[in-house]
């Protein structure tokens, strides 16, 4: 019987065991997960922060699905793979052997790397809180009953929904911006406008060109019994502002550790073929840890999206079981919310600011976003509803469809069937044009 492991139980782990149970009926699964907490769904905990669902609607799966998949689940840490031996070591002690190996260990938020950020032993000073998993949004949640006021530093969705979090937790909340506007390499000026204004009327204050030289500490039994916690920060330029939390969102780093030690192929995340398949033969790689090659460009991308993951965790299942599969690299599609604006985020959309806010790449985040050199814009605005279009020689490259979301889909499908838009393209780009009715209209035509 072949012994399929997979380490790693988040969106492109569990979504390789379902497409191999498929294929393999009588085939052993083993998932070995860390977090306690098992399968939920990540984008979600913003909305746990904002206390908007219960912890039970993080999870994607009810224990009756778990059961149709018959995997045998190990709630441990995966300590080494050792590829001759066909072998992973665990935290537990013991030692599973595997015929074909999936790592699909995702992404870890990075630190700031700025002074007090650490305690000597290396783990964050308390108070310095990231939006990463369940345990860690759950400390958030803890620490801002009590805290007063919260610094945020990062340019993307997360570091946004961060600091929406803590003010609907009631904590006073400064939003660091290394640049002069949110998100300036995905989003254009309107936009960011749009956002930052938006939390201004919240009550968030906004630091533009601002960075933390360093973080501040003292002893206090504001959570427990003397703990070295946050007091606040000190700026670049010599302010001091007084904080329980520092909430830090500066980027995403794909878990490489095993990889690494398994001697597998890496650029910036482990290299993997259209089969999903790494350099050694018997193991694959899959979601947020994976770099593809992208078919368009030709150039090697990172993902950080939920439906890559799962895509892709698709792709190395149903390899592994047996059924030869390519991945399609699909233009990325992200459906988010940016200061209570459904925001959906399609192909390539770049800001095209080179002073951007937005180290890496971010929860939610694909890397063909910022690829468009000879895209033009076109856009729309009434109030907070606006479509920005990306107009390619005779297709739309991408779009960011802000508020009103009655032409997310159509657009969504025009980008990604590669409609020819050669009939409307010239309306598109005069600046006079309502651009969402002629897109409307066109889409009517195109469906018939
Ligand atoms: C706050 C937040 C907001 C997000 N918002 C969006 C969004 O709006 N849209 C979107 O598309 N995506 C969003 N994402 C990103 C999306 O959740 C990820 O792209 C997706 O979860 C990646 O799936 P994955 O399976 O590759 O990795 P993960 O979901 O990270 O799962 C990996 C799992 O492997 C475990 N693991 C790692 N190493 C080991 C080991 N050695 N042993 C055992 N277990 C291990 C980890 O603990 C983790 O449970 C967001 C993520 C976060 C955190």
């Amino acid at each position: 019987m072949t012994h399929f492991l997979i380490i790693g139980s988040g969106a492109a782990g569990v979504s390789a065991a379902e497409i191999i149970r498929k294929h393999a009926p009588a085939g052993h699964i083993t998932l070995i997960g860390e977090e306690p907490d098992g399968y939920y769904s990540r984008p979600g905990l913003a909305y746990i922060l904002t206390r908007e669902i219960p912890e039970e609607q993080l999870s994607p799966f009810s224990p009756e699905d778990f059961k149709r998949l018959n995997i045998h689940w190990v709630t441990a840490q995966a300590l080494g793979v050792d590829p001759a031996r066909k072998q992973v070591a665990l935290s537990n002690g013991k030692t599973l052997g595997y015929d074909r190996l999936l790592l699909a260990t995702g992404a870890q938020a990075r630190p700031a790397g700025v002074p007090g950020e650490k305690l000597p032993d290396g783990t964050l000073l308390p108070g310095v809180v990231q939006l990463d998993n369940f345990a860690n949004t759950r400390e958030i949640m803890r620490r801002a009953r009590k805290a007063k006021a919260a610094v945020v530093v990062g340019g993307g969705i997360t570091a946004l929904e961060m600091v929406e979090g803590l003010v609907s937790l009631g904590v006073k909340t400064h939003y660091f911006l290394r640049g002069d506007r949110y998100w300036g390499n995905v989003l254009d000026e309107t936009e960011s406008h749009i956002v930052e204004h938006r939390l201004q009327e919240e009550g968030v204050k906004i630091h533009y060109h601002t960075e933390i030289e360093a973080i501040l500490s003292k002893n206090s039994g504001l959570f427990g019994r003397g703990e070295l916690q946050v007091s606040g920060v000190k700026t670049k330029a010599g302010a001091t502002i007084p904080c329980e939390l520092v909430g830090v969102a500066v980027g995403v780093g794909p878990r490489l550790e095993l990889a690494q030690a398994a001697g597998l192929k890496i650029e910036k995340g482990v290299v993997v073929d259209e089969r999903m398949q790494t350099s050694h033969p018997d193991i694959y790689a899959a979601g947020d840890v994976a770099q593809v090659r992208d078919p368009m460009t030709g150039k090697p991308v990172m993902d950080v999206l939920w439906p890559t993951a799962r895509e892709q965790g698709r792709v190395a299942g149903a390899n592994m079981a047996g059924v030869p599969t390519v991945y399609k690299k699909d233009i990325p599609l992200n459906v988010t919310r940016l200061a209570g604006l459904t925001t959906t985020i399609i192909g390539a959309i770049g800001g095209q600011t080179p002073d951007n806010d937005t180290i890496g790449i971010v929860r939610g985040d694909s890397e063909t976003w910022r690829d468009i050199p000879d895209a033009i814009a076109a856009q729309s605005h009434f109030d907070v509803n606006r479509i920005r279009l990306m107009v390619g020689e005779r297709t739309l490259l991408g779009a960011i469809v802000m508020g009103d979301q009655k032409l997310s889909q159509p657009i969504h499908q025009l980008v990604a069937q590669q409609i020819d838009i050669t009939p409307i393209r010239n309306q598109l780009l005069n600046p006079h044009t309502r651009i969402g009715e002629v897109i409307a209209a066109f889409w009517e035509q195109v469906r018939k």
